[in-house]
């Protein structure tokens, strides 16, 4: 009898050997009850190999409707942001804690919800594949969702952004703010809240340099 193929859904992520087989495989994930209203599952995107890997809290409106992480305002303010740390966007992979988009619906409006911790824990090893496959030199966590996921409940974004953290087996570590809440800051305070994320990828593109592959 010829033998039956398995069940893309039911893949372990650390089976997975290629970021082209993680995206279809997350595609058909029920680990938890985030497909169900989402549009699509949203991987991460960018070169396997890529130096930095930023981690972001979950795809968003506009990302869920695209299947691409970080294609909104926010992305695009943290493409302003890299540039202006001097970090090359192409050597750079983006993802995010959570893969589905939360949200609830107000009228034709969808509006974020943030992730339950059991929510993050079932997507983590979908995070952990990535990471496994990238192997990124340096890690970027962006906002508490991710900072919380990768350091712990208690760890505070506020106390350590842009320092440089020793995370497992030595990677460096980087934690700042997500760049919606860059968004979010009102009037004047904006273009300081900006000039603080750029310090905190200034010190991404420091820490680049000194893990950079001799
Ligand atoms: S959020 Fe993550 S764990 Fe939950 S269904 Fe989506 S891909 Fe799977």
């Amino acid at each position: 009898m010829a033998a039956t193929s398995k069940p893309r859904r039911d893949r372990d992520p650390a089976d997975i050997d290629d970021l082209a087989g993680l995206r279809a495989a997350a595609a058909d994930c029920t680990r938890c009850g985030l497909y169900r209203d989402a549009t699509r599952t949203v991987c991460g995107a960018g070169p396997a190999g890529a130096s930095a890997m930023f981690v972001g809290e979950q795809p968003g409106d506009r990302e869920d409707l695209a299947g691409e992480p970080f294609v909104g305002p926010a992305g695009k303010l943290l493409d302003r942001a890299l540039r202006d740390a001097g970090i090359p966007r192409d050597e750079v992979y983006l993802t995010n804690a959570v893969k589905h988009f939360k949200f609830e619906q107000r009228g034709k409006r969808r509006i974020h919800q943030r992730p339950s911790v059991d929510e993050i824990r079932a997507c983590r090893p979908w995070l952990d594949a990535e990471l496994r496959l990238v192997r990124p030199n340096v890690l970027v966590t962006l906002g508490a969702t991710a900072a919380r996921a990768l350091l712990g409940a208690s760890f505070r974004v506020t106390r350590h952004r842009g320092e440089v953290l020793d995370w497992e087996d030595g990677l460096p570590l980087v934690p700042t703010v997500h760049p919606s809440s860059v968004l979010r800051t009102p009037g004047d305070g904006r273009s300081e809240a900006f000039d603080a994320l750029v310090a905190d990828l200034e010190s991404v593109a420091g820490a680049l340099r000194r893990h950079a592959p001799s």
